[in-house]
């Protein structure tokens, strides 16, 4: 393997200390940044996350909340919740766990959320200012992937980066960041046409596509960085042979335990690239980053414009020069 390692939890340890810090000062001011958490019904998969978040919060000092309206809840019931959400004066950020169940109007319960709580950065008007460059709240991944690249100093401005995938919560606010950071940016998507040479250009790859090792290692231009967003669960044996037929540990890990976490990137490519997101352990640790990040931002932008900065992440910086 020759690419450098771009570790996400060694820029979460780094970022969680800047932001102790920034909660301290903020808490001795009388803010104490405070995340909600709307839970809704009994998917084990999100209330893991939410626990997560709320772990995330108490290790920084933060105020943390969770409601946890039945499954049954309609989406009038979760319109009250973060109306008063929007009021409360404690609440910096609100964060709702999608899925929500399919009889709530996702779309309308996202939107109420006021657009200085939303540390999502799903909002259209967050979108909006990231599309202009106005200081907001960017989503959380795409803000982390943007993160990986600033602290390990890879040349943006100027680089060609290509990004695959184009969804609202990573792709597209992603290649709007490489774009505000003065990379040509170029958005990939299933329509592509001729995908292995159109990656084969780019300095700089960020994939967001959710299929295992889809990205190939002869797509990959030597030394290009790599940012791998993707989080599959392989389970089937012959797909994890072909996927890490170079990398025995990780043969045997997936022979143990019957399944295997993989990126969009065949692992291969870290042969050929410069640097390279692992999976798990690279983009993974940042989004809960931001998320924290982003909930501090929110707190200062509200209530406590006038106490000085002490750090960077996911601040306006993250739009880069322009
Ligand atoms: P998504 O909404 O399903 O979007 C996937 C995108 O990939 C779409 O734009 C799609 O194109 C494109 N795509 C699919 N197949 C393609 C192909 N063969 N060639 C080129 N483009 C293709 O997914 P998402 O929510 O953005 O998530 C993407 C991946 O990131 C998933 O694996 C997800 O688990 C992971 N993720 C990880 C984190 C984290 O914290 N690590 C956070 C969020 C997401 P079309 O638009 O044409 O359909």
């Amino acid at each position: 393997m020759t690419a450098r390692i771009l570790d996400g939890t060694k820029i979460r340890d780094a970022i969680f200390a800047e932001l102790k810090d920034e909660v301290a000062i903020l808490s001795s001011a009388g803010i104490r940044p405070g995340l909600a958490a709307v839970l809704v019904g009994e998917n084990p998969a999100s209330a893991m996350y939410v626990k997560s978040k709320i772990a995330a919060c108490q290790q920084l000092g933060m105020g943390s909340g969770l409601i946890t309206p039945a499954s049954s809840a309609s989406t009038a019931e979760l319109l009250a919740i973060v109306e008063d959400l929007n009021r409360d004066n404690d609440t910096d950020g609100i964060l709702i766990q999608v899925p929500l169940p399919s009889q709530v109007d996702t779309k309308r319960v996202l939107e109420a959320v006021d657009p200085a709580k939303d540390v999502d950065g799903f909002h259209p008007v967050n979108l909006g200012r990231l599309v202009s460059g106005r200081p907001g709240l960017v989503a959380c991944t795409p803000a982390g992937c943007l993160e990986i690249l600033r602290r390990n100093e890879i040349p943006i401005e100027g680089a060609n980066a290509v990004v695959l995938g184009r969804s609202d919560i990573v792709g597209k606010p992603m290649a709007l960041l490489l774009m505000h950071a003065n990379a040509t940016v170029t958005i990939c998507h299933s329509k592509t046409r001729d995908l292995p040479d159109v990656v084969r250009g780019a300095d700089i790859v960020v994939a967001a596509m959710g299929k295992a090792g889809f990205v190939q290692a002869d797509w990959i231009r030597a030394g290009a960085a790599v940012i791998d967003v993707g989080t599959n669960r392989v389970t089937d044996a012959r797909e994890a042979e072909r996927l890490f037929s170079n990398f025995p540990a990780r043969l045997e890990k997936f022979r143990v335990k019957g399944n295997v976490l993989v990126g969009d990137v065949h692992p291969d490519a870290a042969n050929v690239a410069g640097a390279i997101t692992p999976v798990p352990g690279g983009v993974g640790p940042m989004t809960i980053t931001m998320l924290m990040s982003n909930t501090v931002r929110a707190a200062r932008m509200r209530r406590a414009k006038t106490i000085p900065r002490t750090i960077s992440a996911g601040g306006p910086s993250s739009l880069g020069k322009r």
